[in-house]
């Protein structure tokens, strides 16, 4: 199995490195992942710049690519011809933070995960529920044995498994769909010293919907949630809703 490890927290995550040295025991890896932290850029990609790769050690001493781009740039290099030969499968993460319900449309994680699925390879995007300093073992671990699987089973490219562990005991593991997320943002206006406002979105941390089967509660009871996204965002309900509103030129 041949894997393409990448991230949106930057190369030198503690969560990258947990994740590549599970994957290493089951896969031939390679990592390809973003010089600086691109939390919450979602699937952006530059078009208007150069990008760059480099050859870096990584925490353990193991070498690692780096780019200057973004993570969905990095896929999209490795894919496009960066990797001598095509991945059984992209790996993302692991994040630092949740990527629970809504969360997946911000994520970068979960983008760069994406963009695997959008080139024809399988991938799974992995998020642990903790601090720079968690324990990222347990969910690699468990993204090991997910791979593994993803491979064995054909994961088909038309989804992303988005996997979200609990930071604390791991109870089980949940099948789930996306819950809710309930943010707190808040506009944070203060004043430079020249006496121009300049601003903060802010907040406390969001809050998720605990009604069963949803991944927000699966991982505030303790339990790693499992989720299948796809990205055809089509409401179909509301194809018939809007064919009634009889739309001419
Ligand atoms: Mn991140």
């Amino acid at each position: 199995m041949y894997v393409l490890v990448t991230n949106d927290d930057g190369i030198q995550s503690p969560g990258l490195l947990a994740l590549r040295q599970a994957l290493d025991a089951v896969a031939e890896c390679v990592v390809l992942a973003p010089e600086r932290n691109w939390s919450a850029a979602s699937a952006a990609r530059t078009l208007f710049d150069p990008l760059r790769i480099d050859l870096v050690a990584m925490g353990d001493g193991r070498d690692g690519f780096v780019c200057s781009g973004t993570p969905a740039d990095c896929v999209a290099l490795a894919l496009l011809g960066f990797l001598p030969r095509r991945p059984d499968l992209v790996v993302s993460g692991i994040n630092i933070g949740p990527n629970l319900g809504n969360d997946v449309s911000y994520s970068g994680t979960v983008a760069a995960a994406r963009e695997g699925t959008m080139m024809g390879v399988p991938a799974i995007a992995v998020s642990l529920d903790g601090r720079r300093d968690s324990d990222f073992r347990p969910a690699a671990e468990f993204a090991a044995q997910i791979a593994m699987l993803a491979v064995s089973q054909e994961l088909t490219p038309q989804v992303v498994l988005n996997i979200n562990v609990p930071s604390g005991p791991i109870q089980g593991v949940m099948v789930t769909h996306l819950g809710r997320r309930v943010y707190r943002d808040e506009l944070i206006v203060r004043h430079d010293p020249r006496g121009r406002p300049y601003y903060w979105l802010g907040g406390d941390a969001p809050e998720g919907d605990l009604t069963e089967g949803t991944d927000t509660a699966a991982v505030a009871n303790g339990y790693i949630s499992v989720t299948p996204v796809h990205f055809d965002l089509t409401n179909q309900p509301w194809l018939d809703t809007l064919r009634g509103w009889r739309l001419d030129v």
